[in-house]
């Protein structure tokens, strides 16, 4: 892991840090590249934008590691509430949701109920997707997802490819038809549990999305998404899809509001199936810290900021 990757990852986690970079203006300035704003309104406005190019929407309000179950009843209660805003719009926007929000940390009991309140709420025409978060949660997490899934099989859980342990949770989901989006993994994970070369990831990324891709097509997987921004990655996924006779509609390429926007458009008028992950809420520091961290050349971007008016 490189050294500005690893001082970036921990500074997302510091609350005296996370305390004064909302007070800063050019820091500000920069987060908008990422979110079209904080609230819910401003977000439905940029699905509206991204539809209209046949691009789809998932939304996801920020924040993690709440401290009660009130707090976490509140979060359950915004999904709800956003679920039926989405509806009103007529907008096909799906939402990702973060465990630590709806009460994980309390108990895996709580969680599931508050997951379910809001899987509940949703068309079964759509997905409801669970962040996957640091790898301390993994278990807690895949646990979760399981007893959601044999309820409600419209519901998708994150896997990471920078962990070991992810070619066999994937496995020992597939009896369950699962859905998974596959990400490379965002947070600081130690070398005994996850590859830290950078090359290594996104070998096993490939890996990973071959065999997710088959399943798909053998009806072992419900849905298949890659998170991800790497053109390289997504070419060697296209032209495997190709190779194996799939339609290109069957790769489903899921990126960050503001990364890659011409790649976005391009996945969507070519047939692929295209989407943007769309994050509001005030509690984007340790988000958008691991926004710089994935390239650290958005610290220019923050650097000119600075100087911008
Ligand atoms: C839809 C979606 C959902 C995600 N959900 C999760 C999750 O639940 N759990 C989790 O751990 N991680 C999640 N991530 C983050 C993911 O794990 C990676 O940290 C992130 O996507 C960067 O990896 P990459 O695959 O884009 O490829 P990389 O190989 O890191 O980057 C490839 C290229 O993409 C561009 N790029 C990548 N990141 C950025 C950036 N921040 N700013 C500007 N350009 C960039 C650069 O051009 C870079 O060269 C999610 C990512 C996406 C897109």
């Amino acid at each position: 892991m490189s050294v500005m990757r690893s001082i970036l990852l921990a500074a997302s986690q510091n609350g005296w840090l996370r305390e004064r970079a909302a007070r800063y203006k050019f820091v500000r300035r920069s987060v908008s590249r990422f979110m079209p704003g904080e609230e819910i309104e401003d977000a439905l406005r940029a699905a509206q934008a991204l539809t209209a190019k046949r691009i789809g929407s998932v939304f996801t309000h920020l924040g993690e590691n709440i401290r009660d179950a009130r707090e976490a009843e509140d979060v359950t209660q915004h999904y709800r509430m956003v679920l039926g805003k989405i509806r009103s719009a007529g907008l096909a926007t799906e939402i990702s949701v973060k465990l630590t929000q709806l009460g994980l940390d309390q108990s895996v009991d709580l969680c599931t109920q508050n997951v379910r309140r809001i899987v509940q709420q949703e068309s079964s025409e759509k997905t409801v997707w669970i962040d996957m978060e640091a790898s301390f949660y993994v278990d807690a997490t895949l646990e979760v997802y399981r007893r959601i899934l044999v309820e409600f099989p419209h519901t998708g859980v994150c896997l990471q490819a920078y962990l070991f342990r992810t070619k066999k949770d994937l496995q020992a989901l597939l009896p369950l038809k699962p859905s998974v989006r596959l990400v490379k993994g965002a947070y600081k994970e130690s070398p005994e549990i996850a590859y830290p070369i950078k090359k290594d990831v996104d070998e096993n990324y490939f890996s990973l999305g071959q065999e997710m891709l088959r399943a798909q097509r053998e009806g072992e997987m419900k849905r298949v998404a890659f998170g991800t921004h790497d053109a390289v990655m997504i070419r060697r996924l296209a032209e495997f899809t190709a190779k194996e006779g799939m339609p290109k509609h069957a790769l489903e390429i899921q990126m960050l509001y503001g990364i890659q926007r011409a790649e976005q458009e391009r996945l969507a008028v070519e047939g692929y199936r295209s989407a943007v992950l769309v994050a509001y809420g005030h509690f984007w520091y340790p988000w958008f810290v691991r926004r710089l961290a994935e390239r650290p050349a958005n610290l220019w971007f923050l650097a000119k900021n600075v100087f911008a008016r």
